[in-house]
């Protein structure tokens, strides 16, 4: 075998639907030495860690927790503990991770009944009502809020009165949303959510915190059946996690050292003024990819902060400028996945990567790649229709601390 390089991965600004840009206090602490998975002091990392996950998912569940796994496991934690053989599940179908909770539910044995929106849109009430209407018993209704392969921001506000007059529990899937736009779990009335930790929490891949409400660990504590899954059931991972910190698998330590150190970055920055700087970075970006004549695909009034999709314009090849924004840049972003692929792009600002000169960049460097490639957009246009975004809004809000006072 020839020898391998040291290990010298590029400078990239993450601008794609995940992974987002890491600060510097979290690689450190992914550096600092191992302790055990029983060490006394691990054990005291893990109360911290519960304690600011309660405060970013604004809870006081008690079984609130990282799983060890991506996102994806947070899902499938939900849906195995929570479902049951022959479970009716609403599922919020319009885009890649509706498809893939039906997926899964139907892996745990479950009946999916499916609410379909079109990619880029987000359900109404009286779609979840109608929804409820095709069911007989329906246990669970299932929502992705932020629909990260369209862009498409759910709102939750209203959603879990419907369902649990319908005697349904409300599950979110809220990989992309925690840390980076309002997600109030208690006063919603959510009552299991999952969420990962390399988009607005900017930690690397590898943990998913969920949190379940005293409803959603009855049903739990009820179960018929044994959980599917030996790894994910809550039951076991309750016994580690909780009082009795009984063996069940080796905790990533090092990951739980780096997800502990971005809880205390989100706090540190306060979760109103960390919402009000991804508004302000997408409302400069949309600003800016409309000033280059490209336009988002999610539907108005329902766009994220984090994740914008714009439609490539036409004549354009993706690959080619993805490729361009990489390696003349360093600045990766995201292709369209499904019905989007080859169509749109994902320019994440989650996290870390959401700040001003990120998205200055971002503009500066498409305008330059788009006119290579024969778009034409006038010089410096989006840049400057940022620019004047950002101006208008702390005017506005230098008027607002005024008076205040
Ligand atoms: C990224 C993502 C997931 C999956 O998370 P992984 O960390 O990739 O396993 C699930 N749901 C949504 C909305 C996501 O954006």
């Amino acid at each position: 075998m020839e020898a391998c390089g040291e290990l010298s991965p590029p400078p990239r600004t993450l601008l794609g639907p995940g992974p987002s840009n890491v600060h510097p206090r979290v690689l450190r602490a992914l550096s600092t030495p191992l302790v055990g998975h029983l060490d006394p002091e691990f054990i005291r990392l893990m109360e911290e860690t519960k304690a600011l996950l309660r405060f970013v998912f604004q809870t006081s569940n008690p079984l609130t927790l990282p799983i060890s796994g991506t996102g994806s496991a947070g899902m499938e934690t939900c849906f195995v503990n929570m479902v049951e053989p022959g479970d009716e599940v609403v599922i919020g179908v319009n885009g890649v991770f509706g498809t893939r909770m039906v997926d899964v539910v139907q892996r745990c044995g479950g009946t999916p009944v499916i609410m379909e929106a079109p990619w880029g849109a987000v359900f109404s009430p009286d779609d979840i009502r109608a929804a409820l209407k095709r069911c007989t018993r329906p246990k669970l209704v299932a929502i992705v809020n932020a629909e990260t392969s369209t862009g498409a921001w759910q709102p939750l506000v209203d959603v879990a009165p419907l369902v649990h007059e319908a005697g349904a529990l409300f599950l979110v899937d809220a990989v992309t949303s925690l840390g980076g736009c309002p997600l109030k779990i208690d006063a919603w009335q959510i009552d299991v959510c999952y969420s990962g930790t390399q988009k607005c929490l900017s930690c690397p891949p590898g943990l998913s915190p969920v949190t379940f409400s005293p409803a959603a660990q009855e049903v739990i504590r009820n179960r018929k059946h044994k959980v599917q899954s030996w790894y994910l059931d809550l039951s076991l991972l309750e016994q580690y996690w909780g009082e009795e910190r009984v063996y069940h698998h080796t905790a990533p330590i090092s990951m739980n050292y780096a997800l502990r150190e971005a809880l205390r970055l989100v706090s540190e920055e306060g979760l109103a003024a960390r919402f009000r700087r991804h508004e302000d970075n997408h409302l400069a970006l949309a600003a800016g990819l409309n000033a280059l004549g490209m336009r988002l695909v999610a539907q108005e009034g329902a766009r994220l902060w984090m994740l914008n999709s714009v439609a490539i314009p036409d004549g354009i090849d993706d690959a080619t400028v993805r490729k361009h924004l990489l390696a003349e840049y360093n600045i990766e972003i995201g292709a369209g996945l499904g019905v989007f692929a080859g169509k749109v792009w994902r320019i994440g600002l989650m996290g870390e990567s959401s700040t001003r000169s990120n998205v200055l960049l971002v503009l500066s460097a498409l305008e330059a790649v788009l006119q290579q490639n024969g778009h034409a957009c006038a010089a410096g246009a989006g840049v400057s229709a940022a620019q004047e975004v950002y101006a208008t809004r702390e005017s506005r809000a230098r008027l607002n601390q005024h008076e205040a006072r």
